[in-house]
């Protein structure tokens, strides 16, 4: 068994020295996948420092090469860079950008593939199936290239996508990783828990996805780690904000915007529901109940405090809400 992972992280290994050799040495390559980096704003030194690369707008391009290379099918297939149906194989990412996924200590264990023209048949991004060495629940995107920031730093900048932790990079903030596609996990808290106990969570700028969101977010508070949130302004995201603006300035947006998460919730959810007493009663709810998950007792009187003060309602009939909250989980 540690013999055939192994044999996936060369499979893995391989592909991402290939995808790069097609971006920079090829046509096409160049042509469409450099040229699209180059069109978001990623320089030369960032395209190298995160390896991205290109698969080919081809069938089978990457699987032949593999399998002349000497690369087992069974191994390609089990990484999902191949597609095996019956006789036939197809490459995976066939046509994308590809954005290699690293563990802590930097071995390729996924990959992210973006479509280059939108699509409305063809899924934006393309991921590497769950294998013995990618299991998408337990990776952060990002988080071989922030470790040491995030532990200098004492916080994580906790983002959406892919592109907006490597334009973070090239704008000069180091800290930051991405959950990239899945809904936050409890394993992925974990990793940024043995290097700080401080995330700050950057919401894309569009309000869609913030209510699912924050429901993940209480799985840190859960973990005892302090959370504060950041919302962009309409339609931007940490990618294209950050591509606008320079480091100075955003680092003045973050730290000028970064809000408490318990009171940013009791905020926004209480601003949509003050005039509708049911709503209301169910937005103290949730945010009491958000409060429970945290385990430290003064850090959980200071926000019942907070909280009554921002929903206008005395202490008390949040404390005791709080206590019957506490017996169910008991
Ligand atoms: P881009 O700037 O390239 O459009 P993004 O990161 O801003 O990408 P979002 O639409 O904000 O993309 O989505 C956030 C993340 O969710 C993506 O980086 C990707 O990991 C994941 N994601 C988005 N769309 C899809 C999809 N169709 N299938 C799978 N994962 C997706
Ligand atoms: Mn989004
Ligand atoms: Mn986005
Ligand atoms: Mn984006």
């Amino acid at each position: 068994k540690a013999n055939e992972r192994e044999s996936l992280y060369l499979v893995s290994e391989f592909a991402n020295t290939y995808f790069q050799k097609v971006l920079h040495k090829t046509d096409q390559g160049r042509s469409i996948g450099l040229s699209y980096f180059k069109e978001r704003g990623f320089t030369e030194e960032t395209i190298k420092k995160f390896d991205l690369g290109y698969s080919l707008n081809e069938w089978q391009a990457f699987t032949d090469e593999a399998l002349k290379q000497g690369y087992n099918i069974d191994y390609l297939a089990k990484t999902g860079l191949t597609i095996v149906k019956e006789d036939k194989r197809f490459d995976r990412f066939k046509g994308r950008v590809m954005f290699p996924i690293k563990s802590m200590s930097g071995r390729v264990l996924g990959y992210g593939g973006r479509i280059l023209i939108a699509d409305k048949k063809a899924a934006k991004y393309v991921n590497s199936p769950e294998s013995d060495i990618y299991h998408k629940s337990k990776v952060l995107y990002g988080i071989y290239h922030a470790k040491q920031s995030i532990a200098k730093e004492d916080n994580c900048y906790l983002v959406e996508g892919y592109t907006d932790v490597i334009q973070f990079h090239q704008t000069g903030i180091h800290n930051v990783v991405s959950s990239s596609g899945t809904a936050l996990t409890s394993e992925q808290i974990r990793l940024i828990n043995r290097l700080t106990k401080n995330i700050t969570v950057l919401f894309d700028g569009d309000a869609a996805g913030m209510r699912a969101s924050l429901r993940g977010i209480d799985l840190i508070l859960e973990q005892g780690m302090n959370v504060k949130v950041c919302t962009f302004p309409e339609g931007e995201d940490p990618d294209s904000f950050a591509k606008q603006n320079t480091l100075e300035e955003l680092a003045l947006y973050l730290n000028e915007n970064a809000k408490d998460f318990i009171q940013f919730k009791a905020s926004i959810l209480f601003e949509d529901s003050k005039n509708d007493p049911i709503k209301k009663a169910e937005t103290v709810r949730d945010i009491v109940n958000s409060i429970a998950k945290i385990p430290d007792r003064i850090k959980k009187e200071i926000y019942i405090q907070e909280c009554a003060r921002i929903m206008d309602l005395s202490e008390e009939v949040l404390f005791s809400t709080l206590a019957q909250m506490d017996k169910k989980e008991a």
